[in-house]
């Protein structure tokens, strides 16, 4: 695994041009500059890992685009130390760049071969979130609650597990639809029982996959 300064250069740009889109919390940008995404992927990709755009990672599944993944983690908000719960791990990327930010991260994988693939990328890295093979609809109930709840997977609908294993205050950022494209909906749990839902437009995901394999 090299990381040049070609690489380097190529992840400033990234990190610039998701600047040029919107994403404001300099922490997600950071952490974009940082992680060395071409890591995550098969080397036929390295020379086109730093454009804004999902790649595929096997099993029909996909490493999510640059931006999207700075969206979805500029909503969440995450402040250091929090317990932030990701649904799909998937190449583990998006765990990089929550664990960069401070969090405590927990992650679900449902394809045991990725899910043992980032397990043993991201120790040879130095991350170490905890990563689990299961189904990510029944989240984590031995390690609720969450500060915040990450879903990289689009869900037909918002999975009642995921919400009462919310704090108090936390947040949900999931992407909801049933079709190809689905709506980014942020879900603040206000009190027990009680959430109140914002809508951040259209997205397309790969789907959140029911039942276990
Ligand atoms: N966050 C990932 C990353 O940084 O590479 C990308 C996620 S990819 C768009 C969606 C992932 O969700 C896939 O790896 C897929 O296998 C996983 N997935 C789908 N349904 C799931 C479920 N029910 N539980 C856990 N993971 C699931």
């Amino acid at each position: 695994m090299v990381d040049s300064y070609r690489h380097k250069g190529m992840r400033r740009k990234l990190a610039e041009s998701i600047r040029g889109k919107g994403i404001k919390d300099e922490r997600v940008l950071g952490a974009i500059e940082k992680i060395p995404r071409h890591f995550f992927l098969d080397t036929t990709f390295t020379e086109i890992a730093y454009q804004d755009k999902p790649f595929p990672i096997g099993l029909g599944q996909t490493i999510s685009q640059p931006y999207t993944v700075a969206f979805q983690t500029e909503l969440l908000e995450v402040k250091k130390d929090e317990k932030v719960l990701e649904i799909g791990t998937g190449s583990g990327y998006q765990a990089c760049v929550l664990v960069e930010m401070g969090a405590k991260v927990f992650s679900v994988e449902r394809h045991r071969p990725l899910f043992q693939k980032a397990k043993f990328l991201l120790e040879k890295m130095g991350y170490f979130p905890k990563l689990f093979y299961g189904d990510g609809y029944k989240g984590l109930p031995s390690f609720a609650p969450f500060d915040k709840i990450l879903v990289t997977a689009g869900a037909p609908e918002i999975p009642e597990a995921l919400l009462q294993q919310l704090k108090e205050g936390g947040f949900l950022v999931i992407p909801v639809g049933a079709g190809a494209n689905q709506v980014m909906l942020r879900v603040k749990k206000t009190a027990e029982g009680v959430f109140e839902k914002e809508e951040f437009g259209q997205f397309r995901f790969v789907p959140l996959i029911g039942k276990k394999a």
